[in-house]
């Protein structure tokens, strides 16, 4: 393996700014890489190694007629999520629906990806539009752990954290409905951020639950997904539910957190998210997270949060009935697959014959299901209820930061499972989200951080960091901090054996 694929985003960044190697060299070391092993990870869906290429020698070219890098990260490759439009490039969102699709725009954080000089080395595979814990649902094959090929990278942004955890890329990007930047984070021993909803841009997100979608930074160290944060980040007038507020110093938070102590910060421990259904490994590396944080110098105190326990109940009546609604987009006339186009069919049989063959069983269960909650004579008792418990469980965190700075949960109940282990069991997938999802239905920010690995199973473990809304900083703040206690967990894989 090129030495360049080791490195983490904020040291490339330093090579290339210092003229030590150029970005298309660091570009090129990571195409190679992903020529090597992506063939056993399936972490892309697509590959644009001309694209990536062209950035990096753009950013080349500057530096070179000495002008400043456009961005901190100038010249670092990235790994894109394909549920992010890019113009001219495929987007699929693992369905065949979108197979073959060339968006004709592209989504505000590719835009600022580009402006701020980030090669875009591809596509990363996911669950069918972002529905699911173990990207099985993708038209297009699973992506495999780099941990152990034959377990689930976690879900729906599995592409994402495995091209991370197999060197393939330094930083990603991923979105987070219920958990699919922190799942996948947490089993691939990598961090992932999913930011306060309204921090960063949905526009071009192709959109599964509108008030629950968040893209958010990925990366190997929190520091990278800092520097990352902030590229992505800020006000954009094309998503009608972005803040217009200012982001908050993140890298700085991080540099900090790395550098100090946690003295001053008070840290809750949240009751309801242990106990039944949890792993003893993933119990004791939480205990043991929670022990380094108090001696950082943390105040260490345990919360109650008593509606947490329905949040998953809510979360698969609401994340369904916004899928139902938006997933109509999918009709066969506008773009993406049209099958039965002969003749002799109606324009209805056309739409129902095209999404009978576009969708998977996972996405058509979640229409299917949404369309009856939102049903008339359904609605009051299903969506209305469900939302009533999305406003307890807000109030729940409200009151939990007013004792505390931060929340901390293990961020999944089990390490990576077998693929095809749960395939068959859609409620056994869904638990896998039962901590991640309370920070998504209160639109609070939240970050998975590597916790080590589990001592039943020698798999990665993840500690889940929660902070209020706006306050990302913080999640930057104690994550470095534990991190640089904690060590890296990540090394410990060592060279991925690609079967040769
Ligand atoms: N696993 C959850 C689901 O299937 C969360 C998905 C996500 O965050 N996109 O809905």
């Amino acid at each position: 393996m090129s030495d360049l694929t080791r490195l983490t985003a904020a040291e490339l960044a330093e090579k290339i700014h210092t003229g030590e190697v150029t970005a298309a060299e660091v570009t090129q070391a990571h195409l190679d890489r992903i020529a090597a092993v992506d063939g056993d990870v399936h972490a892309f869906l697509h590959v644009d190694a001309e694209g990536a290429l062209e950035t990096a020698r753009a950013v080349d070219a500057d530096l070179a007629a000495g002008r400043a890098p456009v961005s901190p990260l100038a010249g670092v490759p990235l790994a894109l999520k394909d549920v992010l439009t890019t113009r001219g490039v495929p987007t699929t969102c693992g369905s065949k629906t979108l197979e073959g699709w060339l968006p004709p725009y592209d989504a505000t954080v590719t835009r600022r990806l580009r402006e701020a000089g980030v090669p875009v080395l591809g596509k990363t595979n996911m669950d069918e539009f972002a529905m699911g814990s173990s990207t099985e649902n993708s038209a297009y094959g699973p992506t495999h752990n780099p941990w152990d090929l034959d377990r689930i990278p976690g879900g729906s942004g599995g592409g994402s954290s495995a091209s991370l955890a197999a060197y393939e890329a330094p930083l990603a990007i991923g979105t987070d409905t219920g958990g699919s930047i922190r799942q996948p984070a947490a089993v691939t021993a990598t961090v992932g951020v999913k930011p306060t909803y309204g921090g960063v841009s949905r526009y071009g997100l192709v959109a599964f639950s509108s008030s629950l979608d968040q893209a958010g930074p990925c990366g190997r160290t929190v520091l990278d997904a800092a520097l990352l944060h902030e590229v992505i980040a800020g006000h954009d007038p094309m998503d009608a539910t972005s803040i217009d507020a200012p982001v908050p110093a993140l890298a700085d938070a991080a540099r900090e957190g790395a550098r100090g102590d946690l003295n001053g910060v008070k840290v809750g421990v949240v009751r309801e998210l242990s106990g039944d259904g949890y792993q003893g490994g993933v119990l004791r590396s939480f205990d043991a997270a929670v022990a380094q944080l108090k001696e950082l110098g943390a105040e260490v105190v345990e919360v109650s949060c008593p509606h947490f326990g329905y949040a998953l109940s809510a979360y698969y009546l609401i994340a369904p009935s916004e899928c139902s609604s938006n997933l109509a987009r999918f009709d066969a006339m506008r773009y993406g697959l049209r099958v039965a186009d002969d003749g002799s069919h109606s324009a209805e049989e056309v739409m129902s014959l095209t999404r009978e063959e576009g969708f998977g069983a996972e996405v058509k269960r979640r229409v299917m299901l949404g369309t009856y909650a939102l049903s008339s004579g359904y609605y009051d008792a299903y969506y209305g209820s469900a939302q009533k418990v999305r406003t307890l469980i807000t109030r729940d965190f409200a009151a939990a930061f007013e004792q505390v700075d931060v929340l901390v949960s293990p961020t999944t109940p089990v390490t990576p499972f077998k693929l095809g282990e749960k395939v068959d069991d859609p409620l056994a997938m869904y638990l896998n989200d039962i901590c991640s999802i309370p920070a998504n239905l209160a639109g609070n920010a939240a970050m998975s951080v590597p916790s080590g690995l589990s001592d039943e199973d020698g798999l990665p473990v993840g500690l889940q960091i929660m902070a209020p809304a706006l306050a990302d900083d913080r999640l930057y703040r104690v994550g470095a901090a534990y991190e640089a206690a904690r060590g890296p967990v990540l090394d410990k894989l060592g060279e991925l054996e690609a079967a040769k």
